[in-house]
């Protein structure tokens, strides 16, 4: 049966390229509803192309037809509507976070890139697959390759999850030299191709930071059974050890296709000639760090915030976004985003029971303290 998909986010590159990976799919997939921030010029051919039933552009901006719905609700609308099975989030930052709490309530299936969601949100998400029957899969090439090397096995088969990372563009910079790192520098990505904001979270290691807790409320295991380690080639996406010693590791060539056509099909498996090939001899070889904790701290502080809970990951995420935004600007230095979101974390405490508005309030808190700083 045909699925029908709505596309949050469908002008970002994670958004572009679950498009081209649809094209070859389209006896199976449809596209429903198609949102953009901006770049509307871009998200009109996409409506050539597939002729949603929804299109939103929040912005508005040059090239936006009046027709299409204006405004911050569009984001849930278009999550929760009759004609949508499938919901992929592909928006970035918290601003994601209502449309997928909306479709897990909503009972849709949510193939979610916008981490951002489940970090601020990963109990009110929880709570709505619970009772809704929604649920979240993965598109994060990491948790992508947990969720299938796990296959039907209960987590309490697991031992650890071994998350990778690539490192960064800074892997091998001194702690003084990272402090300094230009925008340029940040930008260039050794082998991951996407939006500027994950980009400048990878050479933070802030994204790795995000996947942690992304991990801890998508595969419910405590932190103390999630690990870090550098693996340069981005080859191993990530890796389960089980109880029994048995380690699994999902593996390909770093591109975001398999990950988001499997979110789409899992726990199905389609046939697609078109995905990039693995070939084990020109993948050689594949090498493993430790992680240089000291040299990167927005990673310790994220994993801190995520232990300690409660509000602390939204205040991690916001005061991160805050200040990536700033970076990004030439406001701030790189090692001016680690050090605002300690301060954030250290002005910024709710040990309250979260509710969506506590949040969204320690979020705005957050981002106060963050610009406060300028
Ligand atoms: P991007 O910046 O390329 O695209 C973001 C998309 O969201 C665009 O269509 C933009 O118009 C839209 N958008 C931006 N702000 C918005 C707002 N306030 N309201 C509504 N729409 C808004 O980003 P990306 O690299 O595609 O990443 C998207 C998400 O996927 C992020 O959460 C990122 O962490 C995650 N992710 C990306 C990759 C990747 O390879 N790019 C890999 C793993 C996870
Ligand atoms: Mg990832």
């Amino acid at each position: 049966m045909t699925k029908r998909i709505a596309i949050l986010g469908s002008t970002g590159s994670i958004g572009r390229t679950a498009l081209s990976v649809l094209e070859r799919h389209r006896k199976r997939f449809a596209v429903s509803a198609l949102t953009a921030h901006s770049n509307a010029a871009l998200l009109a051919e996409q409506v050539a192309a597939w002729h949603p039933g929804f299109v939103g552009c929040v912005a508005g901006g040059d090239g936006a037809n009046p027709e299409w719905r204006l405004g911050a609700g569009s984001l849930v609308e278009a999550a929760t509507r009759d004609d949508v099975d499938i919901v992929l989030n592909a928006v970035v930052g918290v601003a994601g976070m209502d449309a997928t709490l909306a479709a897990l309530g909503a009972g849709k299936r949510v193939a979610l890139a916008n981490k951002e969601s489940l970090v601020v949100a990963g109990e009110l998400a929880a709570a709505a697959c619970a009772t809704s029957g929604g649920e979240i899969v993965p598109v994060d090439s990491e948790h992508s390759a947990i969720l299938q090397c796990l296959g039907n096995r209960r987590v309490d088969a697991v031992r650890r999850l071994i998350i990778t990372a690539s490192g960064g563009p800074f892997r091998e910079w001194d702690a003084a030299r990272i402090h300094g790192a230009t925008r340029d520098q940040a930008l260039r990505h050794p082998t991951w191709s996407m939006g500027s904001k994950i980009t400048v979270d990878s050479a933070t290691l802030a994204n790795k930071a995000l996947e942690v807790i992304e991990a801890h409320f998508l595969f419910g295991l405590p932190y103390e059974k999630i690990e870090v380690v550098v693996h340069p080639q981005s080859i191993v996406h990530s890796m389960v050890e089980f109880v029994d010693g048995s380690v699994l590791a999902q593996v390909g060539v770093p591109s975001m296709e398999l990950p988001i056509l499997y979110a789409l099909t899992h726990p199905e498996r389609v046939p697609d000639e078109a995905t990039p090939r693995f070939d084990p001899v020109a993948g050689s070889p594949l090498t493993f760090e430790h992680v240089r904790m000291d040299a990167f701290p927005a990673l310790r502080l994220g994993i801190e915030a995520g232990r300690a809970g409660g509000a602390a990951p939204a205040v991690f995420n916001a005061a991160n976004e805050a200040a990536v935004a700033m970076f990004l600007e030439g406001d701030i230095p790189f090692g001016g985003i680690a050090a605002a979101i300690e301060q954030a974390l250290s002005v910024v405490q709710d040990n309250a029971r979260p509710t969506r508005d506590s949040l969204m309030d320690a979020d705005r808190r957050a981002r106060a303290v963050v610009r406060g700083m300028l």
